[in-house]
């Protein structure tokens, strides 16, 4: 089936961060688009707000206020929406196939499909592992963690996504007065956290400590079965709950692009956001060279890449030769934990503590997208959990 076959077209793919701040900027300078349309494709029905994700699967924040309906946000802007999985994209002939079997054509095209949980390939893992990539997931995880909330919880992957799982859920479990639960992140690297600075790692350690999380470094998980997961450093866990945050990487569609990527199969662009002539990625999707190194995935930054991405696209109608070039400003960053804690840095200041929590719930309730969920959120964050249903 052919569902359109108009040119001039802008398909952005991925209704993210990034693919919205596009798609919310495109529909403000609809005027300069010279009646081209914008169609954002998306494999799901909602918005998730993903910083949010290890508070919904901890029960602190509502999932309700965690997900925005992308039909109704888009019509707002008067974007048009396909809620279907792209997965394949033809660079040549300028083709998007859709997983129902449509093509979409496009003049200009923004990857904005973010990523998603790493299995390396291991199928065994896969099927007995939870993920946090959608809020749905935070809410079978946090289901799954009350249903049993004597069996072990084993969260592989000590980075930002683990540590903030496993600190959620143990609050979780402390505020369901589960006395007796054992909570294990286990991570490869000779330190949680490795990439942040050693300060930060001691205060996450210490609030991991106060919930009761065992960290387990240098071992890995050398065999999972129904019965049992094995570490590398021998230790068993029986009767388990295997939560998967090892890593992300790009949707298929993009890692079967021809073009050059990094190893968690992000697109290298270019200063003005593009990896091929009309073709850009942004957020997650990207690689973005910082320096030696590449840029972190963050919300952030994808929503900046997406305005340097509108930029060079308004350019191009316009056929202006002079791009628009991005420039990574980073305002630090922020590590939530339960019980209104966290850590990290703003600008050159240290946060750490209640102050750090309070910044990171102004970070959510600034960057989500409608009245609703900012309300939301801040009533999940700043009312306490007493008077709140679990
Ligand atoms: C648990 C967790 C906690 C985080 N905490 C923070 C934080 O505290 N601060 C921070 O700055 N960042 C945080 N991040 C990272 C941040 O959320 C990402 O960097 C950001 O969401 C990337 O935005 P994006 O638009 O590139 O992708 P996303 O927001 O992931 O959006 C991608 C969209 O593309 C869609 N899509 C994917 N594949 C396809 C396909 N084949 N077809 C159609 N649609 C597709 C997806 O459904 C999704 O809606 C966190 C991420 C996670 C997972």
């Amino acid at each position: 089936m052919i569902l359109l076959m108009l040119e001039g077209d802008i398909v952005i793919i991925g209704g993210g961060f990034a693919g919205l701040e596009a798609a919310r900027l495109l529909s403000k300078k609809r005027a300069r688009l010279n009646n081209r349309r914008v169609i954002v494709v998306d494999a799901k029905k909602t918005f998730d707000f993903l910083p949010v994700l290890p508070e919904v699967a901890g029960g602190y924040v509502q999932k309700k206020n965690a997900v925005l309906d992308l039909a109704y946000y888009l019509e707002s802007l008067r974007v048009n929406f396909e809620q279907d999985e792209v997965v394949r994209v033809d660079i040549g002939t300028k083709e998007v196939f859709l997983k129902s079997g449509g093509v979409l054509y496009y003049e200009f095209l923004v990857i904005a499909c973010g990523s998603v949980t790493n299995f390396f390939g291991m199928d065994d893992v896969q099927r007995r592992s939870l993920k946090l990539d959608t809020a749905e997931d935070a809410v079978i995880l946090r289901n799954v963690v009350i249903t049993y909330p004597n069996k072990k919880i084993i969260i592989v992957g000590g980075g930002y996504t683990g540590i903030e799982i496993a600190s959620n859920l143990a609050y979780l479990l402390r505020r369901k007065k589960i006395k007796k639960y054992s909570i294990n992140v286990i991570e490869r690297a000779d330190d949680i956290l490795s990439s942040l600075p050693e300060w930060a790692r001691d205060h996450c350690r210490v609030n991991l400590s106060k919930l009761r999380v065992n960290a387990y470094t240098e071992c890995s998980i050398e065999e999972v079965s129904d019965q049992r997961v094995k570490l590398s450093n021998g230790m068993m866990f029986e009767d388990y709950i295997l939560v998967w945050a090892a890593g992300v990487v790009t949707p298929a569609f993009v890692r079967d692009l021809k073009f050059e990527k990094d190893k968690q199969g992000r697109l290298s662009v270019d200063e003005h956001m593009m990896f091929s002539g009309h073709c850009f990625a942004v957020g997650d999707a990207a690689a973005v060279k910082n320096g030696n190194s590449i840029l972190r995935m963050a919300a952030p930054f994808s929503v900046a890449q997406a305005r340097v991405a509108v930029a060079n696209i308004l350019r191009g109608v316009k056929g202006v030769k002079r791009l628009v070039k991005y420039h990574p400003i980073d305002f630090g960053f922020l590590v939530p934990m339960a019980d209104r804690d966290a850590c990290g840095k703003v600008l050159i200041f240290r946060v750490s503590g209640f102050l750090g929590w309070f910044l990171y719930y102004v970070m959510c309730i600034s960057r989500s997208l409608s009245l609703d969920n900012k309300l939301g959120i801040f009533g999940d964050a700043f009312i306490p959990l007493k008077n709140r249903a679990l």
